[in-house]
């Protein structure tokens, strides 16, 4: 995902920044499946993803969980923040703290990410998803399970997820709809795409696109930086030389580009000939050429 160097042929002639058509496999004749809308769930499991997001009404009772209130310490603090860091919030004080609290409580008692039973609990900590409760971290000994072992219960969880970390991502989302579907013995996926969320006209029409290889374009004496940032296309014209190019990416005006100097192109284009886009190291945020030609010359002291 980034910058590349590529040999073209002199006279090779396509726009800037439109993919190569060798690229895009053209054999893509799926069509997204209609019973699940492409999401590969059964009926059930999508009920239960939209009560997971609080898309479809939802009650923290239904799941055994206790509704969190305003003056639930969690709640306090997270509402405290909110209005203290808006400016717009600015000496209102304790009523718009108070409103803010209720407006977080009715968002989070409408969705069942915030309010796991101990079986969606159980189910996470067996898929290994529990980590900020579940161990310790620090720089030298990176993760470590607590001692002893903690399972965590699901008032910590809950809490946890509204307490302005990361939170629940999907793979949790997916680790409890599957344990739910699971326990009330229905499907997970959907049964008219074996959940892959989309139909094939045949299996041979699947794996032609499966087979299907991608075709470079032609090779030749030219020098042409690519980003590959999509599947992949030209961002300079051809040149014949290297120092014809790196003068070309020198004037880059806008983008990742911007500012990286002809010296820097001109040791990337002979060099390492791929990077990143832009890269974040020691040295703070800067465009993934000039790194990628530092860490050969570091290689090379
Ligand atoms: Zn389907």
């Amino acid at each position: 995902m980034g910058r590349e160097l590529r040999r073209v042929a002199l006279d090779f002639d396509w726009p800037a920044n439109k993919v190569w058509q060798g690229f895009l496999n053209p054999l893509y004749v799926a069509t997204k499946c209609a019973e699940c809308d492409g999401e590969g769930y059964s009926a059930d499991g999508r009920r239960l993803k939209a009560l997971w997001y609080g898309h479809m009404p939802f009650k923290p009772e239904d799941r055994g969980s206790v509704p969190f209130t305003p003056a639930d310490e969690a709640v306090a603090a997270f509402a405290t923040r909110n209005v203290t860091r808006s400016p717009e919030f600015y000496g209102h004080g304790q009523v718009a703290i108070d409103r803010e609290a209720r407006r977080l409580c009715a968002l989070w008692n409408g969705a069942w990410s915030h309010h796991l039973n101990t079986g969606d609990v159980a189910a996470l900590v067996a898929a290994d998803r529990l980590y900020d409760l579940t161990h310790t971290f620090d720089p030298v000994n990176r993760w470590r399970p607590k001692d002893p072992p903690h399972v965590p219960t699901p008032r910590e969880v809950n809490v946890w997820s509204i307490s302005g970390g990361m939170g629940h991502d999907s793979i949790n989302q997916y680790v409890c709809v599957k344990a739910e579907c699971e326990r009330l013995g229905v499907p997970l996926h959907c049964s008219a795409c074996n959940g892959d969320g989309e139909l094939w006209p045949s299996a041979d029409a699947k794996q032609a696109y499966e087979d299907w290889q991608e075709v470079p374009p032609p090779a030749g004496d030219g020098y042409q930086i690519w980003e590959t940032v999509s599947e992949g296309s030209p961002i300079s014209p051809v040149f014949a030389s290297p120092e014809e190019l790196a003068t070309h990416m020198a004037g880059t005006k806008w983008g990742a580009d911007e500012g990286t100097p002809y010296e820097t192109w001109l040791a990337f284009i002979n060099g390492p000939g791929w990077a990143p886009s832009m890269v974040m190291d020691g040295r703070g945020i800067h465009s993934g050429v000039d790194a990628a030609v530092t860490s050969q010359d570091r290689g090379a002291e």
